[in-house]
């Protein structure tokens, strides 16, 4: 399997260079030139173990690596380190059970050691950069920038491993007490925290120029985690196709709804690949807060850049330009590289872009959007908790009040559980009142370690200089 840049302009490359790669070198995003098509597998794949599913899916797009090689990785993945800070029994353990709620499906994604869905995808990326490194030589020196929440599962997924330093930037004393402790308390030696006297912008702006700094790029061999990365998007895909299975054995259904809370659209489009692959998914709910420029697009073919980012309970999905929409564009225009080109450069120019309805008047039918407001996700979990005594965090609730929405009586709702409440205490108290619901032994215990961190001035020189001083 070759990938090739929705741009085109970047030779097509092996599923590692495109994983090393990142962002595509033409300033587009990296996919694989075929989807496979695995319908004739369903059968075969409807019962198969977590990892061995991972197995299935991953071996069609990285043909680059050796089968054996490829099996070790996931076992190693998705063993005992993934389950660290996992509450269940270990014979219960799963990294995407599905739970019934009332008469929603939970697909429960925060199994990871931070408690959020982002682990399926970079405990992955961490172990493949790591392979790819020993294989190849070098380092790698990883960049990242947060607002609080990727930045934990980035760290989670590089500290320790082999041939890789990872630093991560967060805004001075603007991000949660859980949140800086998650981030700043991993001892790893190859783990280092810049607290930049600034806001996050500040810290992506720095990040970006360090990077976009092509001599101390080289020199330094800096890399990138954020969800444009495929390896990301490749990762989802498999829960997708596990939870939909676990969804038809309880049920008997032909087929799933799934509703996905959206922020960088990178789980969404997971979701579509699955569904083109032939994953017994019939449509996606896409869900955002009130930062919902895709909702709107999904809802009227119009992709239009809003007022301005607003601050909600759910923070990760406070996005105003979805990085991975791209790859949906590319697909969408079938697959002409130029007409995107020129449809992005629309967007930078007027912070808008179009596309055609359908003959059946929809965007898209693989598609339903919704967006469910501040006042809404508290009401949902309220309720859901009342009603059932489960505890959705603000992301969650989001994906479920979209559901409420849109939900029809054919086929069964499959949402998908993206972090752990005990991320977000505030929102749960103030959904319910109570402020002892949102508890998980592992960030208790967490609050209670030694942190570290560099504060560093809101200055590139300065971070610039502490990153050469600190690899030496
Ligand atoms: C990142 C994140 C999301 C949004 O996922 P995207 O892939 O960016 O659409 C939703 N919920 C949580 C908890 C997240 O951390």
């Amino acid at each position: 399997m070759k990938y090739i840049s929705t741009r085109g302009q970047v030779e097509a490359v092996d599923f590692q260079d495109a994983v090393l790669m990142g962002l595509a070198d033409d300033g587009g995003l990296m996919i694989p030139r075929a989807i496979p098509d695995a319908t004739d597998q369903l059968k075969a794949w409807a019962n198969l173990s977590y990892p061995g599913l991972a197995f299935e899916i991953l071996r069609r797009f990285t043909r680059d690596m050796p089968e054996h090689d490829l099996r070790l990785l996931i076992e190693k993945t998705y063993g005992p380190s993934y389950f660290i800070n996992d509450t269940e029994p270990e014979d219960k353990r799963d990294v995407a059970p599905v739970v019934q709620v009332g008469d929603l499906f939970v697909l429960e994604l925060w199994h990871g050691p931070t408690l959020a869905f982002k682990d399926v995808a970079l405990q992955l990326l961490g172990n493949l950069f790591e392979y790819i490194l020993e294989r190849r030589g070098g380092k790698l020196n990883i960049l990242g920038a947060t607002s609080g929440d990727t930045g934990s599962a980035a760290i989670y997924g590089c500290r320790g491993r082999r041939g890789i330093d990872i630093f991560v930037m967060h805004p001075h004393g603007r991000v949660s007490p859980i949140q800086e402790h998650q981030m700043t308390s991993v001892p790893d030696a190859n783990v280092h925290n810049i607290a930049v006297e600034g806001s996050f912008d500040d810290c992506q702006n720095i990040m970006k120029s360090l990077a976009g700094d092509l001599i101390f790029k080289r020199q330094y061999s800096l890399g990138a985690v954020n969800s444009v990365n495929w390896a990301r998007v490749l990762a989802q895909i498999v829960y997708y196709f596990y939870g939909a299975f676990n969804v038809l054995r309880r049920t008997g259904a032909k087929a799933v709804r799934v509703s996905v809370p959206t922020g960088n659209f990178g789980d969404v489009l997971a979701g579509w690949y699955a569904m083109k692959m032939g994953a017994p998914i019939r449509q996606l709910i896409l869900a955002t807060n009130e930062n919902d420029i895709l909702a709107r697009f999904y809802n009227t073919g119009e992709y239009s850049l809003g007022e301005k980012v607003v601050q909600t309970l759910s923070p990760s999905m406070d996005i105003q330009v979805a990085s991975n929409f791209e790859r949906y564009l590319y697909y969408r225009v079938g697959g002409n590289a130029r007409r995107l080109r020129e449809m992005m450069a629309e967007f930078s120019r007027t912070g808008s872009l179009r596309v055609k309805p359908g003959e059946n008047g929809l965007v898209d039918a693989d598609f339903a959007a919704a967006r469910a407001d501040t006042q809404q996700v508290l009401e949902t979990i309220e309720t859901y908790y009342k009603q059932h005594e489960y505890v959705f965090d603000p992301h969650t609730a989001c994906g479920v009040a979209a559901a409420e929405q849109l939900k029809d009586r054919d086929l069964p709702i499959l949402c998908l559980a993206t972090a752990h409440p005990a991320k977000f205490p505030a929102a749960i108290a103030q959904a319910t009142g109570r402020d002892d619901l949102a508890r998980h032994p592992a960030i208790d215990a967490m609050m209670h370690l030694p942190t570290r961190c560099k504060i560093l001035p809101n200055s590139k020189q300065a971070v610039r200089e502490y990153i050469i001083e600190t690899l030496g």
